[in-house]
């Protein structure tokens, strides 16, 4: 197995600090004002029992709004919960 590089160490550390909520994993919509607004409906890919996503390595590819979360994005991202890992970073 080839060594790991600081990206790659990185990289792992980041996907670490999800806590496997799921909360981010429920559809969004947008209000008449254009607001973003949470629905109760769960992504058509997360188990909801072990709220973990079924196509996780490829879910970029499967749902073309998936988004991967980067700190550039969770520093823009509203509808993030406030208790999400990445939030409280
Ligand atoms: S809300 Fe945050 S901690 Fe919870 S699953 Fe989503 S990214 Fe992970």
């Amino acid at each position: 197995m080839p060594d790991q590089t600081v990206e790659d160490q990185q990289a792992i550390e980041w996907e670490n600090l999800c806590q496997r909520c799921g909360l981010c994993c429920f559809e969004k919509a947008l209000d008449g004002k254009g607001r973003i607004i949470e629905t109760q409906i769960p992504c058509r890919h997360l188990d909801i029992h072990t709220r973990e996503c079924r196509v996780y390595e490829h879910r970029q590819q499967i749902e073309y709004d998936c988004i991967k979360l980067t700190p550039e994005k969770v520093a823009k991202l509203k509808w993030l919960p406030e208790s999400c890992a990445y939030r409280q970073k």
